[in-house]
């Protein structure tokens, strides 16, 4: 029988959160904390000594050596560098511990070697960790003892953001200013804070430890770049939702257990479409903490799955032929006195609010489909998006029946009829339905969806980071809110005004909507129709970043600077070409040192049969045409392992960038296809006793 615990006792015992800043905290100083977290104003350095001397006095006590400021760097993984908390040796020789509001506040570690995309030059090398003091801090304990981990923003010295965080934070202010604004056209006066609401669902599979470190393919590259189908897949849905097996059981209670530990509320854990497939949600929070949480999401999963002799695989595509894993990103807009406002309302005028909300949002997303479909993009979920899995890599909106009825009621017959009443706006508008949350007719082909109260992004990789599409989904609504409230707040008559808009917006993105399967061919070829784009890959999503209209919005809302964004550029077009580099050299690897010599010592004994069977007067032929067409496959095997080496030496020869990313992609890519195919073949025909390493049936029914 395992460990019994109760869920409420260890819930956050391990994060400086509100009750415990509340209880250790001089109150000025927590009144102070209170207002820079929740207005944003700057906290003084008194203060943050006094916090800074409980935060430790806290972490030591649950035995802590180390603080790190944690951040999130352009690797797509998190940083840290730990710093005990001794101070120099006093003259008796003793140390103190100690940190300051200074070492609390700001961090200087050298960043020069994490991606800069020409932002900072080496010989400027210093980068600064700001404390994001709205995500609280947490202790960790792993195999390095207890560390007090503060969740940090990164920048370069001249302010320019180098990580994921510094334009979420951004992005959030645009969101909260222009959701403010709107929300006040409508008469709320009583909000004073608007925030976005994020949960992130995590799908991951689990491979046994063993069998994961017999496969450089997963040790480099957290993939499967060989393997033939097992006689069974998915195909029976028989573990969808199915009884959750004893090893994995333990491993999600003790995944559940340390998450819980450290403030993620863990909520959901079920078994995916694809064998071996998991996925675990937590409940929503604020954009940033969301982010983070699903930092130690990932990384608890990792580190767990480890303890208990597994692997845990967040990469987007591990096998070919099964589903690969993402992320749904949940989204929605909540003020500070708990107001959804994606939420339909009960009255006329709440109506009317969401009805403009909501066709902002889908201004939005048509607006900058481009951008979003970026914000998705990696190496891994290339194999996903556009490449007949779900979701599909067109963008569009699916609203359910209901809703997409009163869009086009809207659009058709849209009339109004108004009367303002003791200062408090009502409006009625005849063709308008109740409003009831649609949540039966569930489309799970759509990338973004309305479900209920909230968008659901479905594009996003199992292994990126959540923060930027939230900064792109919160900076494109921030821009379609600010452009309505242009509109309205000119507007004589304010019903009138906000009738005309949501009909206007509905009729011009109304092409964005689509109920029907995403995965269709019928869909293809009607969303071009439409003139949706449909971007098929990661090197062609790029260019999103730096249009005109990227550019001008990100700036406006200050959100990323030009410069910010042709770094961003950059980079991904680096580790684009990095990791399929790596992929690349992976498969050559792998070919030239264990298929290719496996398979020739099979030929050896299938040849040394065939003599033998001969010499002793029988009928050879199986074994005769066996050796031909090993023989062949791997004569085939041999050429398409010299292609691919030879395009994997051109491409480190180009100039970083673009074409040379353009080059991995069109060129790379196919030949690391055209060596896969014939080393699956083999795979079917060679003795399974002579293969070099577990089979795709090995890695995902045994586990
Ligand atoms: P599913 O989409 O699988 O049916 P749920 O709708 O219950 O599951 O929720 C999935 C995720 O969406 C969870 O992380 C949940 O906390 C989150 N979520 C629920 N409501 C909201 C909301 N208003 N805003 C953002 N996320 C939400
Ligand atoms: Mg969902």
């Amino acid at each position: 029988m395992s460990e019994v615990f109760n869920v409420a006792d260890i819930f956050g015992e391990d994060v400086f959160n509100d009750g415990v800043m509340q209880e250790r905290l001089p109150k000025k100083i927590y009144k102070d904390l209170k207002r820079t977290i929740q207005e944003g104003k700057e906290l003084d350095l008194a203060t943050a000594d006094v916090i800074a001397h409980e935060m430790k006095e806290w972490a030591i006590e649950k035995g802590a050596t180390h603080y790190t400021h944690w951040f999130q760097p352009l690797t797509g993984v998190t940083a840290e560098k730990h710093d005990s908390f001794i101070s120099a040796p006093l003259e008796n020789g003793k140390i103190l511990m100690s940190f300051s509001g200074k070492e609390l506040i700001k961090g200087e570690p050298d960043a020069s070697s994490f991606p800069s995309g020409g932002l900072r030059a080496t010989f400027e090398a210093r980068g600064y960790t700001a404390w994001d003091c709205t995500s609280p801090a947490f202790v960790r304990h792993d195999a390095a003892g207890a560390t007090l981990c503060i969740p940090t923003a990164f920048c370069s010295y001249t302010g320019e953001a180098l990580d994921q965080k510094t334009p979420l934070l951004r992005s959030m202010e645009a969101i909260n200013e222009q959701s403010i604004r709107l929300l006040r056209l409508f008469g709320n006066t009583t909000s004073k804070r608007v925030t976005p609401s994020v949960g992130a669902e995590q799908e991951y599979f689990l491979v046994d430890g063993n069998k994961f470190f017999q496969r450089k393919d997963l040790i480099y590259t957290g993939r499967t770049l060989f393997g033939a189908m097992p006689p069974k897949g998915q195909e029976l849905d028989d573990h969808y939702f199915g009884t959750i097996r004893q090893r994995i059981a333990g491993f999600m209670k003790d995944v559940n257990k340390e998450l819980w530990k450290v403030g993620v509320t863990a909520k959901t854990q079920h078994n995916e479409v694809a064998p071996a497939q998991h996925e675990l949600a937590p409940i929503y929070e604020k954009a940033n903490v969301a982010v983070d949480h699903n930092h130690l999401v990932m990384q608890t999963l990792k580190r767990v799955a480890c303890q208990h002799g597994m692997k845990c695989l967040l990469h987007e595509k591990p096998f070919a032929g099964v589903n690969g894993s993402g992320k749904h990103n949940n989204w929605s807009l909540t003020t500070d006195d708990g107001k959804n406002l994606l939420e339909p309302g009960k009255t006329p005028h709440e109506n009317i609010q969401f009805l403009l909300v909501l066709c902002c949002i889908l201004k939005a997303v048509d607006s900058h489909a481009d951008l979003l479909r970026e914000s998705a993009a990696d190496p891994g979920n290339d194999h996903r998006l556009g490449a007949n899995e779900a979701p599909p890599a067109i963008i569009s909106v699916f609203l359910g029946e209901q809703l997409e009825d009163v869009m086009e009621q809207l659009i058709i017959t849209g009339e109004a009829t108004h009367s303002i009443k003791g200062g408090r706006l009502q409006t009625g508008v005849r063709t308008l339905p109740d409003l009831a949350k649609d949540a039966t007719d569930r489309n799970r082909t759509s990338p973004f969806a309305f479900t209920g109260n909230k968008f659901e992004f479905r594009m996003v990789g199992s292994r990126d980071s959540i923060a930027g599409p939230n900064v792109v989904l919160n900076t494109i609504v921030a821009e379609a809110f600010s452009e309505a409230c242009d509109v309205l707040e000119k507007a004589d008559d304010f019903s009138m005004a906000v009738h005309d808009l949501i009909k206007k917006y509905a009729a011009e993105h109304q092409r964005i909507i689509f109920n029907g399967n995403g995965y269709s061919d019928a869909w293809v070829e009607e969303a071009k129709k439409r003139g949706l784009p449909n971007i098929k890959s990661m090197v062609e999503a790029i260019p999103a970043l730096t249009t005109d209209k990227a550019i001008e919005m990100f700036e406006r809302f200050k959100v990323f600077t030009r410069a910010e964004l042709e770094s961003r550029a950059e980079i991904k077009y680096e580790n684009y070409a990095k990791a399929i580099n790596i992929e690349a050299r992976t498969m050559i690897d792998m070919a030239s040192k264990q298929f290719i010599p496996a398979v020739i010592k099979y030929t050896k004994s299938l040849a040394d049969t065939v003599i033998a069977v001969k010499a002793a007067g029988a009928d050879a032929s199986v074994q005769a045409e066996a050796l031909e067409e090993v023989s062949q496959l791997l004569a085939k095997t041999k050429q398409a392992n010299v292609k691919l080496s030879e395009l994997v030496d051109e491409a480190a020869s180009m100039a970083e960038g673009e074409s040379r990313a353009r080059f991995y992609y069109f060129n790379v890519v196919p030949a690391m296809k055209a060596l896969r195919a014939p080393v699956d073949k083999l795979e079917m025909i060679v003795d399974k006793e002579m293969w070099p390493m577990p089979s795709y049936g090995d890695l995902i029914f045994e586990v």
